[in-house]
Formats: C-alpha cells, structure tokens, sequence
C-alpha cells in the first residue's frame, strides 16, 4: 500500500523531472517515453510504476536537450561468412527498439549489395552488428570507404573486429582485429571517459557478463579508449595492464565507435548495454557528443 505522503513524492518527483526537460532520452526500464507521463498518471498503481521506473534513472538525464528530429537512419549489417552469433537477432531488435524510443529509423539487412553510394546515402550510421568473415566485394569496400569520407558514420559491435581482416582501411576504421577470447565471464569495465555518450549513463566501475576479446594489438595510439577491462576481475585476458574494450575516433572524414562487448543474446536486454549503445550509434551519427580525438 502507498501512503498518502509516498503519492505526493511521487507526485512531485514526476512534476519536477517533466518540468525540467522534455527529455529525449527515455527509461531505458520502460517502453513508455516521458512525455507519456501525464497521461500514465492516472491510478495509483499506474503512478507506483511510474515513480519505480524514475528512481532508476539518475537524474542528470533530466539535462539532456531534447530532439524533437525524427533525426535520422541507421542501418545495422549483420552478415557473416565465419563465426554466426545467435545474439544477432536480439541485436537487431534491440537497436530498432531504441530507435523507435528515440527519435531514429532503424533499417537492418545482410544484403551486402546495399553497399553502393545510392543505398548507402540515407543512412548517418552504419551499424556493423557481429560480423564476421569477409562480407563485402571491392566495389562495395569501395562504395563503404566513400561514405565514411563523405561523413559518414560507423559503429562497430563485437565481432565487427573479426571481420574483413584483409582490408585495411576497414582495420583502421574499427581500430583493432579480433584476437582471441576466454569462455563466456563476468569481468569489471573502467569507464575512462564518463563524458562520452556511450559512457555517461554508466556506472564507474561497470560489472557484467561477456565474451572479453583480446586483441591483435593495443588501438590506444589511433583511437580514443572510452572504456578499459580490468584483467584482474576474470581470466584470460592477455592485454595486459591496458585493455581497451571500446573505443572512438574520428577516421577519413567520417565517424567510428567501436564495442567489443554484445557477445550474448542477454547483453541486448540489459537497460545499462542498451544505453551504451544508444549513446555510440548517437555520437556516430553526430547527434549527441563527438569523439574527442
Ligand atoms: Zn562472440
């Protein structure tokens, strides 16, 4: 039972976050954007809800501008010619979620003959959803290369650096190749740039579960690192004391985030991955912060 004082916190508790910013970000617990809520408040069980959901959601996100943009698109390519993920499909649906609660469109294929300058060009990020293998021909790396240097955007996740190990401008893009991997683990993440949007929803130290690569070399030197692994909270990592685990930089004219994490169909309903996603595929596409380097 709530009490009449619980309904008056809650109550002025939603008041002041709807007052303060039309928030363009949502609950990532709920489905139900902000601005709903006026209309959500309409019982006391519905408003016990409402109240839950907004105590997990720090409150700095009440900050952020609002876009009241459809914004913009996004295709996620998901092809692969090795190693098949079956988080693939929890992937896709993830990023359509969150562009439906965020204002973008969200296009997926594993068509590689979308790859030319006409099927490219609607879109402000191309999402590299676990990829593996070689999966686009010389007229398509060279129709992708062209977006990027036309501004394009490019968001890598997981097993992006397990693709196209032969070309090389796509390993500068995404800034390190898979390497290897330990069995499925929790491990601790160190947030090093809190102010990317990628990160900034995140908690310092960031515990979960993942398949943790190791890769063929350190991309600190070409990329921004926004987040590290801490080899000491699992085994298997072969870094060392620097491991990268996902990265930024801006490349030939476009934009690049990289994450090594989303190995498991689990990782796709976790409200804090699902954020960390959001916040990359909205800095590649120029929309929230940039990369600083
Ligand atoms: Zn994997």
């Amino acid at each position: 039972m709530m009490t009449s004082g619980f309904h008056f916190m809650a109550i002025s508790l939603a008041g002041i976050l709807a007052r303060a910013s039309r928030c363009r970000r949502q609950n990532p617990v709920s489905s139900k954007p902000w601005r709903s809520t006026g209309a959500v408040i309409a019982s006391a069980s519905s408003l016990a809800i409402v109240f839950i959901s907004l105590l997990g959601v720090p409150l700095s996100r009440a900050a952020d501008a609002e876009s009241t943009q459809p914004g913009f698109a996004v295709l996620v390519f998901s092809k692969t010619t090795g190693f098949r993920h079956d988080s693939i499909p929890q992937g896709v649906a993830a990023i359509k979620a969150l562009g439906a609660e965020h204002g973008f469109a969200v296009d997926s294929t594993e068509d590689a003959a979308r790859f030319t300058d006409v099927g490219l060009a609607p879109y402000r990020v191309v999402v590299f959803l676990s990829t593996t293998g070689d999966i686009l021909d010389d007229g398509q790396k060279a129709a992708f290369e062209r977006y990027i240097r036309a501004g394009g955007g490019f968001a890598g996740i997981h097993s992006a650096s397990d693709t196209e190990y032969q070309w090389a401008w796509y390993g500068r893009l995404v800034g390190a190749y898979f390497a290897s991997h330990p069995e499925v683990q929790q491990g601790s993440i160190q947030i090093e740039d809190r102010a990317h949007p990628s990160m900034s929803d995140l908690p310092a130290v960031w515990q979960r579960t993942d398949e943790w690569y190791n890769f063929r070399s350190n991309p600190r030197s070409t990329v921004h690192v926004l987040a590290t692994l801490d080899e000491r909270s699992y085994s298997g990592g072969k870094m060392g004391a620097d491991h990268p685990i996902a990265w930024c930089r801006a490349f030939d004219g476009g934009r690049s985030w990289y994450t090594a994490m989303g190995h498991t169909p689990e990782s796709y309903a976790e409200p804090l991955f699902r954020l960390h996603l959001l916040g990359g595929i909205e800095s590649a596409a120029s929309v929230a912060g940039g990369c600083v380097r």
